[in-house]
């Protein structure tokens, strides 16, 4: 066996308590343990005078030598206070630690330690408490990196700190073994397993740390790419399916408008895949939002339905399967074919009922929530699964679909506006289509990009479309509860690393509804606003949307789980707050979310983004263009592809892939390269099953473990 693969209880100083605790953040292995990569880093290694932290406000560090001794006071409830004076050429500062004995013998008067905390201005001198310090001196330099993990309870930053830097101190390239093949790793120039892993927890420099962020979002992209490539060649079994020549005449003359030329190039990939003998159809439709998706999904339902199968139709929230089912069920009856809803919220009796019809054959066309691939539901004779709004499953979701769809036609919509490479990455497993026109006379939605001096007039902009009867949403950014609990805990975090690049602060989520609540209670008190975020249980979540859908509510104050794909034409305004601190592709989608009637609509977009700053840049584009590959392609450009593999909340939310280092490699074409290899490797080994990549094969199966953990 090799030592990545043996238990956490293997190493020095973990016995079962500490086992256990790791075992909650799911690592088991010392694998497991190595790829707990830091969250973020702080860094300690730019150093500011006295005077220059004191004017920031925010924990930083400073080298400052000890000028007295340490004095001991006895404070009240048996504490003792420690302190001293240290000073640099800017000034004195006083620095005090509690309880803390044995510092009396660290900080001799003279030495000189680099402290890391906040500075305060205290009258003509400075103040610090319960710094972090190392020696500091001019030959021997403390590291300038400190790794700040994921924690869980009972479990230190220290605690983690010193199981993983002793590990990491008797690493070799020999005790681990590398997934990636050397002939790859050498013709990207990938740094080699053990020093990346040195790297990137314990990173000396910038460079370092970038080096090796790339090597593992080249390794991520590497294990995902073979995984859904090997899913893939399961999948594609043969089909005993028996479609014929189908005439879709009588559908086509139920539509009421011309299908655009893109939208006429799917549905005749589709009739091929369909009506083709040798494998079922697995088919990713990609079209931007409002390209009109739905109408190539149906057509393949009329194919299938002509051909005597059922389809079933899931989609991701009620909201929309009612929205379908509303726009379907009409279309279809005319046609002489019979469509049921199944969705969580029908009573038991009414579940059985429409699974009883499926199972019978009695239902043709089935549109429902996840309810739909529970193992309840079955079919007589199932032909085609179609799934909308496909980043928003789960893995599990997606899984079990694959399952029911082995031997039957499956197709996926998506409305992120995926690149063609990308998209062959991130569905490796299926073909694709592409909608990357809109239908004709769309109308153009008006952005602007404003910041905070605009605000009396937004809000005037906003009471203004209230009062013409139309509806508003404004998105915050919000961030992670855990992110929350740190900075309460006093651990100020840069998750953005690159110097030079500033973004706002996300607002923590309960910000986000204190801000809901002034803005009813100080701005609109006769307006009726609603709040919608991702800790709401989904029930409250559906009620809100369907309260703001029915035009109850005027405002909708939300974070970014406002509802895909859900159409509310009698919205004209979309305020995103913070919107530097979202991507472009993500901002378009919240700008897709007006425009839908035939009231002129707007996005105005609040930032406090710099002039000439990379933010502004982007904000910039989103004003001039109205395409979202070109949007896409563009940010592809700027930022690497993160912005097509969700994180944080949006992740959690949505159950996607939640890759931790794809979206930061600034390369996008590494992404290519490493879909290329993984293609090419699969070639000359399908199943992976040679000795020599048996490592590759329990890194794949480790990769998708984990990132099951990090889903749910
Ligand atoms: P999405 O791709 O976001 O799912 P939809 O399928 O919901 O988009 O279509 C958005 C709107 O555009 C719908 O109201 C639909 O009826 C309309 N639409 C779709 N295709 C066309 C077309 N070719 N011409 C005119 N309107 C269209
Ligand atoms: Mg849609």
């Amino acid at each position: 066996m090799s030592e990545l693969q043996k238990p956490v209880q293997s190493l020095p100083g973990v016995g079962t308590k500490r086992a256990e605790q790791l075992l909650k953040l799911g690592i088991e292995s010392v694998a497991d343990l190595l790829y707990h990569f830091p969250r973020a880093y702080q860094n300690r290694g730019k150093i500011l005078s006295l005077a220059e932290g004191a004017m920031t406000g925010q924990v930083c560090a400073t080298v400052l030598t000890v000028g007295s001794t340490v004095s001991a006071v006895r404070l009240s409830g048996g504490r003792t206070l420690f302190r001293f004076s240290a000073f640099d050429n800017t000034g004195k500062c006083i620095i005090s630690f509690f309880n803390q004995n044995y510092l009396r013998d660290v900080f001799i008067q003279g030495s000189t330690f680099r402290f890391y905390g906040k500075i305060e201005r205290k009258g003509r001198s400075f103040a610090m408490t319960a710094p972090a310090f190392e020696p500091w001196s001019e030959t021997v330099q403390p590291p300038e990196f400190y790794p700040i993990y994921p924690l869980t309870a009972g479990l230190t930053q220290k605690n983690l700190q010193n199981i993983i830097g002793t590990l990491l101190m008797r690493l070799t390239p020999d005790s681990v073994t590398d997934p990636i093949p050397e002939d790859i790793r050498k013709k990207y120039s990938l740094p080699e397993l053990s020093a990346a892993f040195g790297a990137i927890h314990m990173p000396s420099n910038y460079a370092e740390l970038d080096t090796a962020r790339s090597r593992f979002a080249f390794e991520e992209l590497f294990l995902y790419s073979l995984g859904m490539g090997m899913l893939g060649k399961r999948r594609r079994l043969p089909c005993d399916l028996q479609f014929g020549k189908t005439d879709l005449t009588d559908f086509f003359s139920q539509i009421p408008f011309a299908l655009t030329d893109a939208q006429k190039k799917t549905v005749n990939d589709i009739y091929i895949d369909m009506t083709r003998k040798e494998t079922p159809m697995a088919r990713l439709v990609s079209g931007d939002v409002g390209s009109g998706k739905t109408i190539c999904a149906a057509a393949a339902c009329a194919i299938a339905l002509k051909n005597g199968y059922q389809c079933a139709l899931m989609v991701p929230t009620e909201i929309l399967a009612n929205q379908h089912y509303h726009d379907l069920e009409p279309l279809f009856k005319n046609l002489g074919f019979s469509v049921k809803l199944l969705t969580g919220s029908l009573s038991a009796a009414e579940k059985r009922k429409v699974r009883l019809d499926a199972a019978s054959g009695k239902a043709d066309l089935v549109i429902g929530t996840h309810a739909l691939i529970t193992d309840a539901t079955t079919f007589s004779k199932l032909g085609l699964v179609i799934t909308d709004e496909q980043h928003r499953f789960g893995v599990a979701q997606r899984q079990a679909l694959a399952e029911k769809g082995k031997r039957i036609h499956t197709l996926v919509m998506t409305a992120t506006p995926i690149p063609r490479t990308l998209a062959h990455i991130l569905y490796g497993d299926l073909d694709v289509s592409t909608i990357d026109t809109l239908p004709p006379g769309r109308q153009v939605v008006d952005t602007f990009a404003v910041n905070e001096s605009y605000r009396a007039r937004l809000n005037g902009f906003i009471r203004k479309q209230v009062e013409k009867g139309h509806q508003v949403y404004i998105v915050c950014p919000a961030v992670e509860q855990a992110e929350e609990d740190l900075a309460e805990n006093g651990e100020t975090i840069s998750l953005d690393y690159r110097p030079g690049k500033e973004v706002s602060p996300a607002i923590p989520m309960q910000a986000a509804v204190d801000y809901a609540k002034a803005l009813q209670n100080e701005v609109f008190p006769d307006l009726a606003i609603g709040i919608l975020h991702g800790k709401m249980k989904a029930k409250d979540k559906d009620t809100v949307m369907a309260d703001f859908v029915a035009g109850k509510i005027q405002i909708l104050v939300s974070t970014t789980v406002i509802e895909v794909g859900v159409n509310v034409p009698n919205a004209t305004l979309m305020v995103i707050e913070n919107a530097d601190r979202f991507g472009l592709a993500q901002l378009h989608q919240l700008r897709g979310r007006v425009g839908r009637g035939s009231a002129k609509s707007y996005c105005v977009m609040v930032s406090e983004a710099k002039k000439g700053s990379d933010a502004e840049a982007r904000l910039n584009m989103l004003c001039k263009s109205r395409n979202g590959y070109e949007i896409a392609t563009f940010d592809l450009q700027l930022r690497g592809p993160g912005d097509f593999f969700p994180t944080g909340e949006e992740a959690r939310q949505s159950g996607e892939f939640s890759f931790r280092y794809a979206g930061l490699a600034n390369d996008a074409s590494l992404a290519e390269n490493a879909a290329k290899e993984a293609k090419a490797l699969l070639e000359s080994d399908p199943s992976l099953c040679s000795p020599k990549h048996i490592h590759l094969s329990l890194a794949i199966e480790r990769f998708f473990k984990l990132t099951e953990n990090v889903v749910n």
